[in-house]
């Protein structure tokens, strides 16, 4: 056994959440998260919604409430739908709590004095007619890389590229239309390059990782400039350092805080359980977490966050850059095992927009479909190492034709056949199995050890597609078989023999696909006589804030119940559930339908 983190990306809290978001990094980190559990692995899986920053502002600004009120909404909408899909976080938490600011700034601090956090003089905007800061959400210019008109001073929501003010084509304020001035204003720089050398050998020290990933990260290190971690801006966490944490006007950039949040969610996490130092097994690089891994889920444009600038936090802390340092309280950290990052999902041929609502909301897509439904459907076709797109057209043929046609048939025929004619799991017939029964239970057995290195190794298309492989051989197998035509009494045993063998592969296909499909595994579970847990969910609990903030919702869960993954030998005589479906066969017509509600 051993300690491994599931670090999956922080989903922005200014809108409800789109099945691109879900299909990145949402569905493949819990597959692996239940699936290392199942292995007998002590998974810690946290991650939380990212609330600070210009465009939560923003939005709060445009909708007349504060950023407060405007992040518990849509901190709100986005754990009802994790909750939905069924992600086993041990924690999902949130960036403005006391614990998540207390963790921030030992952090800003200790690489403060380490030397890693340095100021620098910059231009700043003021406005001309009051003298006052103009904070960069109210300034707007063309973007100097993409030419979009109406680029932010602190990024371009065109290209994403991330700009100083400064850096606008014709700035103008947003708030009376006058040219900003720019006077001199002292900002903080986290100095990058002094980490080059640290982060090129931790890179090639790296084994596993998707090469396209990899190579990415090592090109970055050959332009590393420091890079500004405040702002001009009064939402976000204060600046720990005197003549700066009572200033209203400057405050850490987002990007800052919310890498960190792994962090301090882990430690959130230890302090609710009872063990305050607990999280010290997944992230003390010289104690009790030394032989942990850390795997860091995400979408591929988060790459530069996870493999450069979360890695430099780290090195910094631990006083491991150039200018070396002392470790910060909470003592030497683990830097990232593996990035692993998807690729984007596109939707019917278009880029996913909200403003041209070419998009599917994760909560529009569960009051229509079962969770399961688009679990498979990200597994077997979603953006693991190419961009991908969604269509319904290829979603119904995913679901009717393998979930409901290949493993929902298997299952419903198996149990049905099995509960009508012997009422239970059949025993198998004294003279013994024969060849096609040893093969097909040889398959199924086979199975646990290559779909599982194959979601190790994050490769879950070809995992699924394993454990479906099985599915299909069942199948195969009970038409070859066909145990409905021996009805004399003389040939029951062997028929008995057949359906336990073909319970015996439903019993080991449904622990394959647990980590991919929990909520059906659970009902195909218990259609098979069986009790208790076997894919535990997560579930929505209000806490109190533990530094005495207003109360939230996480997501958590006992995740130490359930099936393990093994064979677990069917018992002869053991009463089976009434079969009722599994899955949904959906209509044809949705297709239709759901063309109509998208935009365009
Ligand atoms: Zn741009």
């Amino acid at each position: 056994m051993s300690h491994v983190l599931a670090a999956v990306a922080w989903p922005y809290a200014n809108g409800p959440r789109h099945i691109g978001h879900v299909s990145g990094f949402g569905v493949p980190s819990d597959v692996f998260s239940r699936y290392m559990r199942m292995a007998g692995h002590d998974v810690l899986m946290v991650s939380g919604t990212d609330e600070h920053g210009t465009p939560i502002q923003v939005q709060a600004d445009k909708e007349g409430v504060s950023p407060r009120e405007l992040a518990d909404r849509y901190n709100r909408v986005i754990v009802e739908d994790l909750h939905g899909l069924g992600l086993s976080y041990d924690l999902f938490t949130r960036t403005t709590t006391g614990n998540h600011y207390a963790v921030v700034q030992e952090l800003f601090e200790t690489l403060h004095r380490n030397g890693y956090i340095v100021p620098k003089v910059t231009m700043g905007a003021i406005s001309p007619s009051t003298g006052r800061t103009l904070p960069d959400r109210y300034i707007e210019g063309t973007c100097p890389i993409c030419g979009y008109e109406h680029a932010r001073g602190d990024q371009c929501d065109n290209c994403g590229n991330q700009l100083d003010p400064i850096d606008l084509v014709n700035p103008r304020s947003k708030i009376n239309g006058e040219t900003p001035q720019f006077v001199e204003t002292e900002h903080f720089f986290l100095d990058l390059p002094a980490f080059a050398q640290a982060l090129g050998k931790w890179l090639d020290s790296r084994e596993g990782w998707r090469p396209n990933v990899l190579r990415f990260s090592k090109n970055l290190l050959d332009d590393l400039q420091p890079r500004a971690i405040t702002r001009d801006l009064e939402w976000g966490v204060p600046i720990p350092l005197e003549g700066w944490r009572d200033r209203g006007d400057k405050r850490i950039y987002v990007w800052f805080d919310a890498v960190i949040g792994y962090l301090s969610a882990s430690i959130e996490w230890a302090r609710r359980s009872g063990d305050p130092e607990a999280w010290r097994r997944w992230w003390s690089a010289d104690g009790e977490g030394k032989d942990a891994r850390g795997y860091y889920f995400m979408g591929k444009d988060n790459i530069v966050f996870h493999s450069v600038i979360w890695p430099a936090l780290l090195l910094g802390y631990d006083g491991e850059g150039d200018r070396a340092g002392e470790p910060g309280r909470l003592g030497l950290l683990n830097l990232p095992t593996e990035v692993v990052s998807s690729e984007f999902l596109t939707m019917e041929g278009k880029k996913f927009s909200s403003s041209r609502q070419v998009v599917i909301y994760v909560r529009d897509f569960l009051a229509r479909y079962d969770a399961d439904a688009l679990r498979y459907y990200i597994a077997v076709a979603g953006p693991e190492s190419q961009d991908t797109d969604f269509t319904w057209a290829e979603f119904l043929r995913r679901n009717n034709d393998e979930l409901v046609a290949g493993w929902g048939n298997l299952v419903n025929r198996s149990i049905s056949m099995a509960a009508k004619n012997f009422g239970a799991i059949p025993p198998i017939d004294p003279a013994g199995l024969t060849e096609a029964d040893e093969a097909l239970l040889a398959t199924a057995r086979a199975g646990f050890t290559t779909v599982g290195q194959l979601i190790e190794r994050h490769r879950q298309k070809q995992a699924i597609g394993e454990a479906m492989r099985v599915v299909g051989e069942a199948n195969k197998y009970l038409s070859e078989q066909a145990p409905w035509k021996l009805k004399a009494e003389s040939d029951k045993p062997r028929m008995g023999t057949i359906l336990h063998v073909a319970l015996q592969v439903v019993s080991d296909a449904n622990t394959l696909l647990t980590p991919f499909l929990p909520h059906s595994a659970q009902r195909v579970h218990e259609l098979l006589g069986g009790t208790g847990v076997h894919a535990p969910m997560p579930s929505i609990v209000q806490v109190e804030d533990l530094d005495g903030g207003p109360a939230y919702p996480v997501l958590a869960g006992d995740y130490t119940v359930g099936a393990k993954w093994e064979s677990v030998p069917v018992e002869a005589g053991r009463a089976l559930a009434t079969p009722k479906p599994v899955f949904r066969k959906l209509d044809p017509s949705i297709v239709d339908e759901e063309l109509a509600r998208l935009g365009d």
